[in-house]
C-alpha cells in the first residue's frame, strides 16, 4: 500500500526553522508502507530558516507580513503532481500546518489558535477523493496493551478468535448489561478472549446478541461499552449480511456508512449513558475513513475481493420481501443485516474508531435464503476474512 506523508513527520529537516521533529506512530506506519514524502513549503523555493506562515482570509502570509500565497500554491502543485502519480489512497499530513493542515489550521494570528480550514496541499488531496489525515489520527487508531483493538465477529466468523494467543478469557454473562438469560445461536460463542493477534493487542468478542431475539438496544450493545471501559479505541464489527442486488455481490466488503432502519438506538436509553458525553452524536463519518482506507490498502495488496457500500440495519428475524429489497436498493443501500448498526451507534458516541466489514452471505431477498446457508458462505470467505482483518492489524 502507498501512503503520501509530509517529511517532517519522518523527521526531514524541511521546516520554515530548519529543525525536524520525527513523530514516532507516523514513522511506524511509513516503515510498513511504500511512502511518498512530500513538503510542499520545502518545494515553494521560500528560503529556510524564515518566519512561519500561516492563512488568513484565505491567503498564506509570513510572520513579517510577506504574502507567499502563491509560493505555497506552486509548492502544492508539485507535491500534489507527486501524490497523483503515485496512486496512493491514502495521505498522512502534519496537523494545523498552512500547507498540509486537515480541517484545522493556524489562524494568522502567531499566537497557535487555529481556525477550520485546510492546507493548501490538503485541499487539493482531499478535492481528488484521496482520504487525508494527520498524525494525530494514526496516534489515536494505534493499539498498544493498554488500548487494545476490539473485534465484534457475526455469524460464522467467530473462528477469527481461534488466531488469539490468549491472556485471560471473559463470559459474556460476567459483562454488565449483558442478559444473563442469553444463550448463543449457531455460529456465534459468548466467551470473550483478550490476548493479541500477531503480537497486536485485541479482544475477540466471537458472537453477539441481537434485537430480534427480544434484547434492547442498551443490551446489544453491552459488548462495545464493555470494551471502550477495557481501553479499546479501535472495533471493527464484522457481520454476515445480504447483498442488494445491483449494488453488491456476494463476498466480502467494507461498510462506507450505514442506515438504521431497527426503529431503536441505543443512545435513547439515558440509564445506559454514563460513558457517554452526550447523546447527540455526529454521525456524519461514523466508519473511519482512515480505517476504511487501509482496509482498502491491505485487500488490494492481497488481492482479496472486496466491495465497499452502505449497510441497512433492519430489526429482522424474517428476511426482506422483494419489495423491501427493491426498496432498499434505491436507497443507495449495499448490504442489509439485523446486527452492527447500534453497536456503531454506540462506539462512535464513545469516541471509538470504527471499520465496518461485512460478509455478504446472500443475495438478498432470495428464496433460497437460511441460517445455515449464511454459515456455510461465511466458511468459503473465512481465509480472506482472516487475511484481511491480520493485514488490517499490522498496519494500525
Ligand atoms: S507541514 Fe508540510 S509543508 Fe510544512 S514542513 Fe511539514 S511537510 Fe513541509
Amino acid at each position: 500500500m502507498r501512503a503520501i506523508v509530509s517529511a517532517c513527520l519522518l523527521g526531514a529537516p524541511v521546516r520554515y526553522d530548519g529543525g525536524s521533529k520525527l513523530n514516532a506512530a507516523v514513522a511506524e506506519l511509513a516503515s510498513k508502507l511504500e511512502v511518498i514524502r512530500v513538503c510542499p513549503e520545502g518545494s515553494s523555493g521560500l528560503p529556510v530558516p524564515r518566519p512561519p506562515a500561516e492563512q488568513r482570509d484565505g491567503r498564506v502570509w509570513l510572520q513579517d507580513g510577506t504574502d507567499v500565497t502563491l509560493q505555497f500554491e506552486h509548492g502544492a502543485d508539485i507535491a500534489f503532481e507527486a501524490a497523483r502519480r503515485s496512486g496512493a489512497p491514502l495521505a498522512v499530513l502534519k496537523a494545523k500546518s498552512p500547507s498540509c493542515g486537515v480541517h484545522l489550521i493556524y489562524d494568522g494570528t502567531y499566537t497557535g489558535r487555529v481556525i477550520k480550514g485546510e492546507g493548501v496541499l490538503a485541499r487539493r488531496l482531499e478535492k481528488e477523493g484521496i482520504c487525508v489525515v494527520t498524525e494525530k489520527t494514526v496516534e489515536s487508531c494505534k493499539p498498544s496493551v493498554e488500548h487494545p483493538v476490539a473485534i465484534v465477529l457475526g455469524s460464522g466468523l467467530g473462528h477469527l478468535g481461534q488466531l488469539v494467543k490468549p491472556v485471560r478469557r471473559i463470559d459474556y454473562h460476567d459483562i454488565e448489561g449483558f442478559p444473563q438469560s442469553a444463550r448463543p445461536i449457531a455460529g456465534h460463542s459468548f466467551e470473550a478472549t483478550v490476548g493479541s493477534i500477531d503480537d497486536v493487542p485485541v479482544i475477540v468478542y466471537p458472537g453477539r446478541i441481537h434485537l430480534y431475539q427480544g434484547y434492547s438496544a442498551a443490551e446489544v450493545t453491552s459488548l462495545v461499552r464493555h470494551a471502550f471501559r477495557l481501553g479499546c479505541r479501535d472495533i471493527i464489527f464484522a457481520c454476515a449480511t445480504g447483498a442488494v442486488p445491483g449494488n453488491a455481490h456476494k463476498g466480502l466488503g467494507i461498510i462506507t456508512d450505514q442506515i438504521n432502519l431497527t426503529g431503536r438506538n441505543p443512545l435513547a436509553d439515558w440509564d445506559e449513558l454514563r460513558d457517554v458525553d452526550t447523546p447527540f452524536v455526529d454521525m456524519s463519518t461514523a466508519y473511519s475513513p482512515y480505517l476504511r482506507t487501509i482496509a482498502r490498502g491491505v485487500a488490494d495488496d492481497l488481492g482479496i475481493a472486496v466491495e465497499e457500500g452502505v449497510l441497512a440495519g433492519v430489526l429482522g428475524p424474517s428476511f426482506e420481501t422483494p419489495a423491501e429489497v427493491a426498496a432498499l436498493g434505491k436507497l443507495g443501500v449495499s448490504y442489509t443485516g439485523m446486527s452492527t448498526v447500534n453497536e456503531v451507534i454506540m462506539a462512535r458516541a464513545l469516541g471509538m474508531n470504527v471499520l465496518g466489514l461485512t460478509l455478504a452471505a446472500n443475495d438478498a431477498g432470495a428464496a433460497d435464503t437460511t441460517h445455515e446457508t449464511v454459515l456455510a458462505e461465511a466458511k468459503k470467505h473465512g481465509s480472506d476474512f482472516e487475511s484481511l482483518v491480520r493485514g488490517v492489524l499490522h498496519l494500525l
